[in-house]
């Protein structure tokens, strides 16, 4: 899926991170590189132009600068503009459906002909009835080609929805209308009514649909666009938004070798959210769209952001930069530290968190090692730190064997616990000295090679 674009952002992401130091040169010199790259899968211009000045103003800001990793933060930057420039800031509720509290919820479809609009018809029923067990009613308004109808029908039998017939004699509103009826006396929860396309914009197409639109009311108008298309696809989204009340965009064959700039400017330019991805011919290739999982994808880093997030969260600069210092000026690694970076773990959401997000070969690395155990075993050290005197944490070669059986009884386990916690204690003391300084951010930084 995007697989040029997500190759040359992936190549200048993996630039960005290394970046120890970011200039106004280096920084400017990499988003050269991403606007490139964005041009060149056909972005629109004004997103392109408008993203970029984004990243900029938020690249030379405090957050990025006083990063210790300021590549790295860098890229959280991108990746954060680029959901948004999909939709993120709309919010999480944007990408969802509506449902009208009074059945049955009508979904109008709109779109060129031939970019997947019977299709996506087809899909969403099937997703309508599995994800949200609604019981769905379909019909077909293009009485220009009586195979659009007979498509129809194939696909909601495919699915198992139920099918309204029109016939080409009809007129589009009326059976609209009929269909509508029809659903609330068998109780259909939603009708997706399909519509007529034309190869181009045409304005007798747009009065019909509107009229539809102005008819059955629908609490969903969804325009259909066709991902390969580039430039033309925002296009025909503009002239379609100007002329309904859109509710979202579904794009579709996502997953053909398609350069991306519908995906990435469709709500730069309509201001409507993408509601769904059509990423297969089959009827269960339609994904629900989140903004931000699909910037990952396009950045090429699968959930390695949202472990970026995640260590965002949990470190805490200031925490991690005295302990460096204390280090470096000759302070030594005492179990108050320890419990810091145990703290900071468990901030992150815990080891079996973390395990999540790395990409797949890094987790079959670690060959199934019980994470939720190490998780378990994390808290229980917490518990024999807090059980310790303020003394005995700052020098632990303070604690002999009556001191550690009190201890072993505040924090409720064997005493072989409390030796197994201070021989890794002494484990990671050792660590600290051979990195002499930085710890955990140093380990971090060394991890991402
Ligand atoms: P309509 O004229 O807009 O109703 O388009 P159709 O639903 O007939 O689809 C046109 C063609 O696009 C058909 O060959 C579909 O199988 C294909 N198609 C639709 N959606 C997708 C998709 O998400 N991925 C791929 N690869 N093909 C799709």
């Amino acid at each position: 899926m995007l697989d040029n674009l997500t190759q040359r952002l992936a190549k200048v992401v993996k630039t960005m991170r290394g970046e120890a130091r970011l200039t106004e040169a280096n920084t400017a010199e990499m988003l050269r590189e991403v606007r490139l790259a964005l041009l060149e899968a056909d972005v629109a211009l004004p997103a392109v132009r408008e993203f970029i000045s984004r990243v900029k103003q938020k690249a030379l800001g405090e957050a990025v600068i006083s990063s210790l990793t300021p590549g790295q933060a860098l890229v959280g930057v991108v990746q954060q503009e680029l959901a948004s420039l999909m939709g993120a800031d709309l919010g999480p509720q944007a990408s969802q459906l509506s449902f009208a509290t009074q059945p049955p919820a009508v979904i109008l479809m709109a779109g060129l002909q031939g970019v997947g609009k019977t299709t996506t018809v087809g899909k969403l029923a099937k997703y309508l009835q599995e994800q949200h067990k609604k019981k769905v009613l379909t019909v077909s308004a293009d009485v220009y080609r009586p195979a659009a109808i007979a498509q129809l029908q194939a696909v909601t039998a495919q699915v198992g929805a139920d099918f309204f017939p029109s016939h080409v004699n009809d007129k589009p509103v009326e059976i609209a209308l009929a269909a509508l009826d029809y659903a609330k006396k068998h109780y259909h929860d939603i009708l997706i009514i399909d519509t007529a396309g034309r190869l181009g914009i045409d304005e007798a197409m747009m009065q019909e649909i509107a009229a539809l639109h102005g008819a059955v009311k629908p609490i969903e108008t969804l325009f259909v666009v066709d991902a390969m298309l580039g430039q033309d696809a925002i296009n025909t989204a503009k002239a379609f938004n100007d002329a309904l009340p859109l509710t979202g965009i579904v794009l579709t064959k996502l997953d053909g070798d398609a350069r991306g700039g519908a995906a990435l400017s469709v709500r730069y330019i309509t201001g409507k959210p993408i509601k769904f991805a059509g990423v297969s011919e089959k009827l269960d290739g339609l994904e629900a769209f989140d903004p931000s999982r699909m910037a990952n994808r396009i950045l090429g880093m699968g959930d390695i952001l949202a472990l970026v997030e995640e260590a965002r969260k949990g470190v805490d600069v200031k925490t991690a930069q005295d302990l460096a210092q204390k280090l470096k000026v000759g302070g030594k690694f005492d179990l108050n530290d320890f419990k810091m970076q145990l703290m900071q773990m468990k901030k992150m959401g815990g080891l079996s968190n973390l395990m999540d997000k790395l990409p797949a070969q890094m987790q079959q690395a670690a060959n199934g090692a019980n994470m939720d155990q190490a998780d378990k075993q994390v808290r229980r050290m917490e518990g024999i730190i807090n059980s310790m005197t303020l003394q005995e944490r700052a020098k632990p070669e303070l604690i002999k064997a009556s001191r550690k059986r009190r201890i072993a009884t505040g924090a409720g386990v064997q005493v072989q616990e409390v030796n197994r916690m201070l021989a890794q204690f002494e484990q990671m003391q050792a660590m600290m000295k051979k990195l002499k300084g930085g710890g955990m951010m140093k380990m971090m930084r060394s991890m991402k090679g």
